[in-house]
């Protein structure tokens, strides 16, 4: 497929999934702050609009420190592929089985759909992501950052620290610009009063939330592409549209907290497949979401060793399940369960995931220890298995309305 017809195909998905967001929220009146998130979303790979005055730098994952590379006065961008037209061309070079995310991203690669960037940070959390390094490095300057398997050990702390240091060195050099000590204590402001903003959105789900889950992940979801001052500005007036908004859905809600691999545009059915059920999303442990983005990036005082330092232990928490064992995880769902009222969980898999397959097993066991229910869900970005998907979520939601009727 020729690429202009690839991102013609690419927003047309984007906009169907936001047409299907808007007509979950049903009678309730439209929230005005959305529209920004709408319209940005339709860029999300800057697939229509090229600002190239500033060096933009792709990152892969949850795990690169977005704040080096704001310090060193570039753009980052999250280049984890959601979309579907871009895996057929991936699949000539790298095997079917790989997840779909890792055949996407190398599939825009491939199209030179994102070629311009100036950089790409990729970490080594698993083997798509490594394999995936190594191919793209051919096409852009590529740097692996070394990702310890444990937290639980000093020399994985230090392992890491070095890593985070090393990137600092790399980003000055490939980009010729300095990081000052007063520009990465921005960096690491600026990146916490997100933090921040989405504390106070997600804190409005707790009770009767006035927003949909969809919506709210595509908040989040944003916050990885658009430019981060716009984004601040905008998610402060969705919060305080919100505040003063009535609750998205009546009483009594059937809670759901959704999990495990990525979720990302355009690939939106699970959460709109959740909530078309009758099923609201008022939490989810997504590193696409919200899994890392609700506590700040602590800094012992503003040096640039102590800075690093924060950086590094902020980065090392992430809860991804390339880490043995992964009790942060685990955790930290439990811990959000009991906040945020949850009476189900959903799980996704994308197909090909070892990482979040195997994990599941030890997350579902925590779970019905709480007497939790789960369902677990496996899929890929096609459409081709959305009947049975909906047919397995809408089971799980009936199941647990007549839990609440009890
Ligand atoms: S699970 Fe999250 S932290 Fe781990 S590799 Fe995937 S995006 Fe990165
Ligand atoms: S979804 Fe799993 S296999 Fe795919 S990139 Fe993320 S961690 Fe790797």
């Amino acid at each position: 497929m020729e690429n202009k017809d690839l991102k013609i195909e690419l927003t047309k998905s984007i906009e169907e999934q936001i047409t299907k967001m808007k007509k979950n929220t049903g009678d309730n009146t439209p929230i005005r702050s959305m529209d920004y998130f709408y319209e940005a979303a339709k860029n999300i790979y800057r697939i229509n609009n090229i600002d190239s005055s500033t060096p933009v730098v792709g990152t892969f994952c949850n795990m690169i420190p977005e704040e080096l590379i704001l310090a060193v006065g570039a753009k980052p961008l999250r280049i984890c592929g959601g979309f579907q037209g871009t895996i057929p061309i991936s699949e000539s070079i790298l095997p079917q089985v790989y997840c779909p995310l890792i055949k996407s991203s190398v599939g825009f690669f491939m199209k030179n759909m994102l070629n311009d960037l100036n950089m790409l940070i990729v970490p080594t959390t698993c083997d798509g992501k490594k394999k995936a390094a190594e191919i793209l490095a051919e096409k852009i300057t590529t740097l692996i950052m070394e990702v310890p398997h444990t937290i639980e050990s000093p020399q994985a702390r230090e392992l890491w620290l070095r890593e985070v240091m090393i990137l600092k060195r790399n980003l000055t050099s490939h980009l010729s610009k300095k990081i000052t000590r007063k520009g990465l204590r921005q960096a690491i402001e600026k990146t916490n009063k997100k933090r921040a903003l989405l504390r106070e959105l997600y804190e409005l789900r707790k009770k009767n939330p006035p927003i949909l889950g969809a919506d709210a992940l595509l908040v989040t979801h944003m916050s990885f592409y658009s430019d981060l001052d716009s984004w601040i500005t905008h998610t402060e007036a969705l919060v305080n549209e919100l505040k003063v908004k009535e609750a998205v859905r009546e009483e009594p809600n059937l809670r759901v907290m959704l999990t495990g691999a990525p979720v990302i545009l355009p690939t939106w059915k699970i959460p709109l497949l959740i909530e078309e059920s009758g099923g609201l999303i008022v939490m989810d442990d997504l590193c696409s979401g919200a899994k890392m983005l609700l506590r700040n990036c602590e800094v012992r005082s503003w040096n640039m060793y102590d800075m690093l330092i924060g950086l590094a232990d902020y980065y090392l928490m992430s809860g991804c399940p390339c880490f043995v064992p992964n009790n942060t995880r685990i955790t930290r769902i439990l811990n959000d369960i009991k906040d945020y009222q949850i009476d189900g969980v959903v799980y996704h898999n994308l197909s090909g995931c070892q990482l979040y397959g195997g994990e599941a097993w030890r997350v579902e066991k925590a779970l019905k220890k709480q007497d939790i229910p789960v369902l677990r869900l496996e899929t890929s970005y096609g459409e081709g298995d959305i009947k049975q998907l909906k047919i397995r979520v809408d089971a799980f939601i009936e199941m647990l309305e007549a839990r609440k009727e009890v």
